[in-house]
């Protein structure tokens, strides 16, 4: 049975040529980076040219980009540093957030007595940016503003020139979590004033058990990690260089294709919207309307019962797609993220969260609306 993979925002498949770069690295380049010897030194100049490659796609300087073992540490770290280290009062975030950003500041919030300020967030699924600069206007308290640029269920998109522009008049730090985006979209961090950024590879065609974190100069930050002196002491453990390596590489032709794959994606989500709309006419589109071009998070005018059977039933057509209304363990666990914007009538409704990639086809979409059409 021919797969069909249609959830990319939760992991995407590995580029044939990375795996390239990878093996080779496996096989040729053994030597611990930290070693003096040859081999030693010739995995380390591997990882410091990844990092050239990495932060010349940002317009940022090498020293600007820290090896993480995925989005989820280089998240922790960051949130944790700028409370325990840059001495933050006042976190400014939302609802909508990913776990590794929700708990964390949760964590931070029982250790630190930190203040968490969560935005309102509009029927559109967008933050409310006049709350968010009436919140900043108040400098009383080092503040961190931490919002996510493209919410990995609704795709909704953040305004990184408004806020970062409100974060630098006010004065805040400003986080942000750009999993879902890098490799999607161009981030010139010379023109953005960002404090932090992360990714994790595997959400653009790089390996898993790998990340980084972006720490601009001007902000220093204390390990949470301790060890040896490995990325600067700032990230101790000896480094995974096929990782990195593979990363570098993965995100490299992210941005080579960048313009092309864009048009193709956005011509594949175009075209799911439209086959929907025939079959369901009732159907509708979760979030803005716009959405970030790879995410589509769709209300189906399902009943209930027929809701719970459908991942399984897609499942075993070898369909995958996530719910966005996630059914976990049998019980009915609305989304955290749709639950703040949905009424309660959608909310009961099924909800699929549909991600596509450079390799999804119409064809595929097809077979998506037939098995659908059958449950
Ligand atoms: N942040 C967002 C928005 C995500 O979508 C994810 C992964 O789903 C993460 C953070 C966590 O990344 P990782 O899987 O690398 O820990």
């Amino acid at each position: 049975m021919k797969q069909v993979y249609l959830d990319n925002a939760a992991t995407t498949s590995v580029r044939p040529e990375v795996i390239e770069e990878m093996v080779k690295v496996l096989r040729n380049d053994y030597g611990n980076p930290s070693s003096t010897y040859a081999i030693g030194r010739h995995a380390k100049s591997l990882i410091e040219n990844a990092r050239k490659v990495i932060a010349k796609q940002f317009n940022a300087t090498s020293s600007e980009i820290i090896f993480t073992s995925c989005g989820t540490e280089a998240n922790n770290w960051i949130l944790r540093s700028c409370v325990r280290d840059l001495g933050v009062k006042r976190v400014i975030t939302t609802k909508l957030e990913h776990h590794a950003v929700l708990n964390t500041v949760k964590q931070l919030s029982a250790e630190y007595g930190v203040e968490v300020v969560f935005l309102n967030i509009l029927p559109t699924s967008e933050i409310d940016y006049n709350q968010l600069e009436d919140l900043l206007k108040d400098e009383s308290q080092p503040t961190l503003v931490t919002l996510m640029h493209v919410n990995n269920e609704v795709g909704t998109e953040l305004d990184l020139k408004r806020v970062s522009a409100l974060c630098v008049e006010h004065k805040a730090l400003f986080h942000c979590d750009t999993v879902q985006s890098i490799g999607k979209t161009r981030i010139n961090l010379e023109e953005l004033p960002i404090d932090f950024i992360v990714a994790s590879a595997h959400k653009f065609h790089g390996p898993k058990g790998i990340g980084f974190a972006f720490i601009r100069k001007k902000n220093v930050l204390k390990p949470v990690i301790f060890g040896g002196e490995q990325e600067k002491g700032m990230r101790a453990g000896t480094e995974g260089v096929h990782q990195v390596v593979g990363m570098a590489k993965a995100l490299e032709m992210a941005y080579e294709l960048l313009d092309e794959e864009r048009k193709h994606i956005s011509e594949i989500k175009e075209y799911c919207k439209k086959r929907l709309s025939e079959v369901y006419p009732d159907v509708k589109f979760n979030g803005n309307n716009v959405g970030f071009y790879n995410i589509l998070n769709v209300l189906l005018p399902l009943s209930q019962e027929k809701a719970a059977m459908m991942l399984f039933q897609l499942d075993m057509k070898g369909i995958a797609v996530s719910r966005g209304s996630a059914c976990q363990s049998g019980s009915q666990k609305p989304s955290h993220v749709l639950s703040q914007f949905l009424c309660e009538e959608d909310l009961k409704r099924p909800s699929l969260r549909l991600s596509f990639s450079h390799e999804n086809t119409k064809e595929e979409i097809d077979t998506l609306i037939e098995v659908l059409q059958v449950i």
